[in-house]
Parts: structure tokens; sequence; C-alpha cells
């Protein structure tokens, strides 16, 4: 069923056209859609007649609204962030989770671009439920838009780092951007989406085509290929110096400076001997790395480097002119991990 959240102005218009009305209803109806509106009978501007008739081509399921609702949230009272558990628009019952993170230059939300992730990772909550299927633009709209109607605060950036492979759903994800995009609506600018990914290439040379002024993160964790193959199964396909000449590609193309992720697992990736591959490996690169003291998933067995030892291998790289932060605690009196709102709510 065709949902009106996935379509753009363009798309909006003709939909409007198709119900024979003008075509800048369609453009009524995005702004609406886009400020968190999904009931017609809130569309002021729009006459009575066009509302009800809008009201019964939903009823009688000849399109939906789409996006998701606010299932569950989880607050931390010291640093304002917000887990929440996001439930699909569907038939099913489906979810996923998005964070809201406050930070000095404004608000993110972390969105989920799939339901569930095909990629395995070994120490990601995400993989252990398996794949169950893509999102939409317009669920990921959603969950904006949901975030935001529950805080009351307006989100400006993005970060494609929840549940999902972005890349595994690129055209959805892209539309997703251009939706916060469209200058008529939210005008977000590139610069304030990030969109993460596990090393998939072919997406990473289309992003620097498509989206050279977005945000790129790589996720590494490891730095040779066996290391990083039994934790990432992505690395057989995308091997590790492929993976890093993509990256050179990247910046050399767009110019901007890549963030690579490096999730620290206790015993795993975090010794001296990493840090000189890192430094090795890394060098040169117009990066940044962000080191994550892994998040406790009980299935996967994995720990967490304390946050002392993050701090020591920040400065080591720092030391050898790599640019390392540690990435700030959010939500530390959350319990659970990424993922485990969502594992507890589907098992
Ligand atoms: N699939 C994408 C985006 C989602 S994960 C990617 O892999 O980049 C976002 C980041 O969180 C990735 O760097 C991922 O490796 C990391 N991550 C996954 N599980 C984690 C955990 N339990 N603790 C800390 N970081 C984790």
């Amino acid at each position: 069923m065709k949902k009106l959240l996935d379509m753009t102005i363009e798309e909006l218009k003709e939909f409007a056209s198709g119900m024979g009305e003008k075509p800048f209803r369609g453009k009524q109806i995005f702004l609406w859609l886009q400020r968190g509106v999904r009931s017609f009978d809130d569309m002021t501007d729009l006459s009575k007649d066009v509302r009800q008739k809008l009201q019964n081509g939903l009823l009688r399921g000849e399109y939906a609204i789409g996006g998701c609702s606010v299932a569950d949230a989880q607050k931390d009272t010291l640093d304002g962030t917000i887990k929440f558990l996001m439930k699909m628009d569907s038939e099913q019952p489906e979810y996923v989770e998005s964070v809201f993170m406050k930070y000095k230059y404004g608000n993110t939300l972390c969105v989920s671009s799939q339901i569930g992730c095909r990629m395995g990772c070994r120490f990601c909550a995400s993989a252990l439920g398996g794949f169950v299927r893509n999102l939409t633009a317009g669920e990921m709209l959603g969950q904006v838009l949901a975030a935001e109607q529950y805080t009351g605060e307006a989100i400006n950036h993005i970060v494609v780092m929840g549940m999902g492979e972005p890349f595994d759903n690129y055209e959805n994800v892209a539309g997703f951007l251009r939706l916060l995009h469209e200058e008529n609506g939210r005008n977000m600018s590139y610069r304030n989406m990030t969109v993460s990914t596990s090393g998939l290439i072919p997406g990473i040379r289309k992003f620097a085509e498509d989206f050279p002024q977005a945000n790129l993160a790589i996720s590494l964790h490891r730095l040779t290929d066996k290391g990083r193959s039994e934790i990432m199964p992505v690395n057989k396909k995308y091997p590790l110096d492929e993976l890093l000449e993509a990256a050179r590609e990247y910046t050399d193309a767009t110019h901007r400076r890549i963030t690579f992720e490096y999730t620290l697992i206790k015993g795993e990736n975090d010794s001296q001997e990493d840090v000189k591959l890192m430094v090795k490996k890394l060098g040169g690169i117009l990066c940044h790395v962000n080191l994550i003291p892994l998040n406790k998933v009980e299935e996967t067995g994995f720990d967490g480097t304390s946050r002392q030892r993050a701090e020591e291998i920040a400065k080591a790289l720092e030391k050898s002119g790599i640019a390392a932060t540690v990435r700030r605690e959010l939500g530390g009196e959350i319990d659970g991990a990424c993922g485990q709102l969502r594992l507890k709510k589907i098992q």
C-alpha cells in the first residue's frame, strides 16, 4: 500500500492530482506531514471537503500515512538521552530503536535503517534477531517525527547508526536524506547528516557521488583481515585494504574527513599491538577515530574495554598524529545496550 510519508513533494502533487485536486494541495499535505501531523482533520488549510475525501481514501485502505509511533521510551535523567522503541505503522508488530541525544550544538536522532540486519557482526545486538526487512524512507522519517512529537523538541542532526546496514538499503536511505533536505520542508543541511556503514564498498562510492556534503562513518573494529573477518563477516566480501582504499577515494573526492568507528572489546582489539596497527593502517588518511567502549550484549559473550584504557588509546593515537576521541557515554542510566530494547520485545 502506498504511504504518504514515503512521498516527495512531487509525488504528493501527483497524488493530489489523482484525487482530482489541485497539485499544490500535495505540497500542503507534505508540509503538514513534516510537522508530525497525522490526521487530515488537523490539516486546516485544506477545505472540509478535501479533508473528508482524503479521510475516505484512508478508510478504504487506498493509502496509509506510514511512519511509526513510540511504543516505549527510557530516559536518562542526567544527560537527557532517550532510547525509543518505535512500532512501525504496519500490519504485523514490528519494532526498531531510535536514540535521541542532546549535544551542545543541538539534538541528534540515531535512526534505524532496517528491521534486523544481514551483516552478522559478532558483538552487535541487531544481528541476533536476524534480518526482517528494509525500512522505507518514510519509516526513517517517521522515527524523526515520532521523537520530535514525544520530546517537543526539534531534531537538527541525524545519524543513521541504529539497527541495520544503511548501504544494504541504499535507495531508501538516500530517499530519507533527500526528504530531510527538502528546502520547502525541513531543509536540513547534508552536513548535519551522518551515515555509518560496516564497509559495503559500492555504497561508499555511490554515497561520495550522491551526497558529497554529508558525513560518512566506517566501522572498522580490527585492522587485520583475519581478525576483522572473525568479528565482521562482511570483511570476507570487502577486505580491509580495499575498504581503506575506498575510504581514501572518498576523502579525495569529497575533501571531507571520514570517521572510523572502533568499538573497543576487552582483550580482543585494545592492546598496544592493535594501536600500532591502527597507526600504521590509518596514518595519512583524512580521518578521525571514534573509540566506542563496547556496550555489553549478554548473548555475545564480549565485554567492553574500560573507559580509562579507551582514553589511553585515544592519547596514543593523538600522539601519532591520528585524531581520536572516546565517544561520550550517553544514556549511562539506561539499562541495556544498543539493540537491547528491541531484543526484549521480540523474545
Ligand atoms: N551497520 C552500520 C550502522 C549501525 S551500528 C555499521 O556497522 O556501521 C553503529 C555502530 O555501533 C557501529 O560502529 C557498530 O559496530 C557499533 N556497535 C554495534 N554493537 C555495539 C555494541 N554492543 N557496543 C558498542 N558499539 C556497537
